[in-house]
């Protein structure tokens, strides 16, 4: 490991740059994991943390993910994430995001960025005044585009499909979540007939399901344990831990929440316990899909396909894990570490550093 980075979760990551321009509001880091199989693709996310050493340990998760993420999505794409943190609220979000816009132009296309938790498509719209790498922008008529949750809705709904092998309209599904993704789920969902019982801290997004879906609802904290026949985490990550694991009211997971799993010993768990895991980061690549389609320029008509196809993706893998079995996740993630198995850069620390608390 790199004595610069004392840190458990560098994995070998080819590059991570800090970013620390106070005068700008601008306190963050950068983090590129692969580029073997293409520029680094990941949002920026805006959080706070209890130390910088904690927003390093995000950063360098979440750009691993988005890494094995579009590997496994079969996009041209490698991995990366930029977390911001500490914005310093006397400087103009404007002068902030030109400052982040200018880090990732140093990074010439190394690193292509777009919205994340905590960022808006109107703070992309200032990044792309500075640098040509963000995605995540208002469509183009006929070009990939916009909203990716959309996408990502898609991609949950057939996932969903292809664990449960009988018609929607059979099934009844427990949504945990009902925000960007959770939502248009329901709304798909409902449409092919599947029965709902939702969950949301949010007490008038529950009531609109309960309107517009003829949904049950049950309270946040015992959606894990609603009988159905899928449980479809849209919220929190590390839901699937030993404390809800046993208590599972469904014998299938398949959701678009990140990092569902607290540790790998959960899967093991869901394994022992006969719960089929759709691992997350494959069901829910809709958004990331559309964000590559938007950053090369395809076309809108290309990205519904590619989308559908997460469909047949989980359930081959599945079918895999079921036959050696194995926790599917752990199956998905030695996929995705074969195909970005190719020498890399070594990592590099650029950036003006500052210590690490
Ligand atoms: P969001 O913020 O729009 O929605 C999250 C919803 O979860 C909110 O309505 C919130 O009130 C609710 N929530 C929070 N805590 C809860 C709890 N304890 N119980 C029930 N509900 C709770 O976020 P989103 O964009 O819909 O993303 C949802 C999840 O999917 C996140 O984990 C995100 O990282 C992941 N994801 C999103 C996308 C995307 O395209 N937006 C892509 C990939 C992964």
């Amino acid at each position: 490991m790199d004595p610069v980075l004392p840190n458990s979760d560098f994995d070998d990551h080819e590059q991570v740059v800090m970013l620390d321009e106070p005068e700008k509001g601008l306190r963050g880091l950068i983090c590129i994991h692969s580029t073997v199989l293409g520029p680094a693709m990941g949002g920026c996310r805006q959080a706070s943390y209890p130390t910088s050493a904690a927003a390093l340990s995000d950063a360098l998760r979440l750009s691993r993910g988005m890494s094995y993420k579009n590997a496994m999505a079969g996009l041209p794409a490698g991995g990366g994430k930029a977390v911001l943190y500490d914005a310093d609220p006397r400087a103009s979000r404007e002068t902030r995001w030109l400052a982040f816009a200018a880090a990732v132009e140093s990074l010439r296309g190394r690193y292509i960025t777009a919205e994340d938790v905590g960022t808006s498509i109107a703070d992309m719209e200032i990044v792309s005044r500075r640098t040509r790498f963000v995605a995540g922008l208002p469509s183009r008529v006929g070009k990939a585009g916009g909203d990716p949750s959309i996408w990502t809705a898609l991609g949950v709904f057939a996932a969903m499909e292809a664990c449960l092998g009988r018609p929607m309209s059979t099934a009844r599904i427990a949504v945990q979540g009902l925000g960007a993704v959770g939502y248009k789920l329901c709304e798909r969902l409902h449409r092919a007939g599947a029965r709902l019982v939702v969950s949301d801290v949010d007490q008038s997004l529950t009531a609109r399901a309960m309107r517009e879906f003829g949904a049950e609802s049950v309270a946040p904290d015992r959606i894990h344990a609603a009988s159905a026949d899928v449980f479809s985490p849209n919220a929190l990550g590390s839901i699937l831990n030993e404390q809800t694991i046993p208590e599972l009211g469904a014998p299938t997971v398949c959701g678009g929440a990140n990092n569902q799993l607290e540790s790998p010993q959960s899967g093991r768990s869901l394994l022992e316990r006969g719960v089929t895991y759709a691992p997350d980061y494959v069901v829910n690549a809709g958004g990331i899909i559309n964000v590559v389609a938007e950053f090369r320029g395809e076309a809108a008509s290309r990205v519904e396909d590619q989308v559908r196809a997460v469909g047949p993706r989980v359930h081959n893998l599945l079918a895999r894990a079921k036959a050696e079995g194995r926790p599917p996740g752990d199956l998905a993630d030695e996929i995705a570490r074969g195909l970005m198995d190719r020498p890399r850069p070594r990592a590099a620390l650029t950036g003006v550093a500052r210590a690490f608390t």
